[in-house]
């Protein structure tokens, strides 16, 4: 947790700029940073400033904090990103690397060769997505909670949303056996599409690339989605 992010409800006292920190992040900041009145911690509210918080007194049940939130979060990834609802344990970790690297529009989506079983997996739940997106968020020092819309038909959704989605940017698909390599630091917005364990089939390829997709590869290693997320992501930008 580089960054304790806060909630309306935790602001007690509004003209003194008065918060308390209850459950995880009180226990993390007791036992991990092992705070004391006076020291100084990094806060940010959530989707707006982020600031410093100084600790006016610690107590079993909260922490309270003076904050000074006079800077703006960082800047967003002009990426917008498509993602192939990997297994439940890849998707927690895809979710926080995706709000750490700054993404802020994610659709999670059917395609042919995502487990069926997937659908009904606890993690897709909007607490626990949630959970993943704030604990980027505190990774990355950032405030902005990202979107993510979920969208189990692949046909429609490439056909009737894609080509407003993709409106203004350049919109790639990986995939490992493409011919052309990925970009490096675009100077242009990107959508990009990442598929499931076991790729997009040739017509989801066909279908994509009808919008005007690139197929593009980082190369014949294969890597499992939640490692081409970041490889991909740092790589565009
Ligand atoms: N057997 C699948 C195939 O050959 O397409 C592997 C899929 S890979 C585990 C999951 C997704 O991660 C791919 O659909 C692609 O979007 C992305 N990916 C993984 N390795 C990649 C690479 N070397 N180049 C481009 N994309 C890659």
């Amino acid at each position: 947790m580089n960054l304790v992010l806060l909630f309306d409800p935790d602001f007690i006292d509004n003209e003194r700029s008065l918060v308390t920190l209850t459950g995880r992040r009180k226990e993390h900041v007791l036992s991990v940073c092992r705070v004391k009145a006076g020291d100084t911690l990094r806060v940010g509210r959530l989707n707006g400033n982020t600031g410093s918080g100084k600790v006016e007194s610690v107590s079993d049940q909260a922490v309270v904090l003076k904050v000074k939130l006079d800077s703006p979060p960082p800047e967003p990834l002009p990426l917008t990103l498509i993602l192939a609802l990997p297994r439940p344990k890849a998707l927690k970790r895809c979710i926080e690397v995706i709000t750490a690297l700054g993404v802020k529009k994610i659709f999670i989506i059917q395609s042919f060769r995502v487990e069926k079983s997937y659908w009904s997996s606890l993690a897709l739940s909007a607490g626990e997505l949630r959970e993943h997106l704030l604990l980027g968020l505190e990774q990355a020092c950032d405030t902005v909670l990202p979107s993510i819309e979920i969208r189990k038909r692949f046909k429609p959704f490439v056909e009737d949303e894609v080509p407003l989605l993709i409106k203004g940017t350049r919109p790639l698909v990986a995939h490992p056996q493409a011919e052309k390599t990925c970009p490096y630091d675009s100077p242009t917005p990107i959508t990009l599409a990442i598929g499931p364990e076991g790729g997009f089939i040739p017509y989801e390829i066909g279908l994509l690339q009808i919008q005007g997709f690139e197929p593009v590869t980082l190369g014949k290693r294969i890597l499992k989605v939640e490692h081409a997320v970041p490889a991909l992501i740092g790589r565009l930008f």
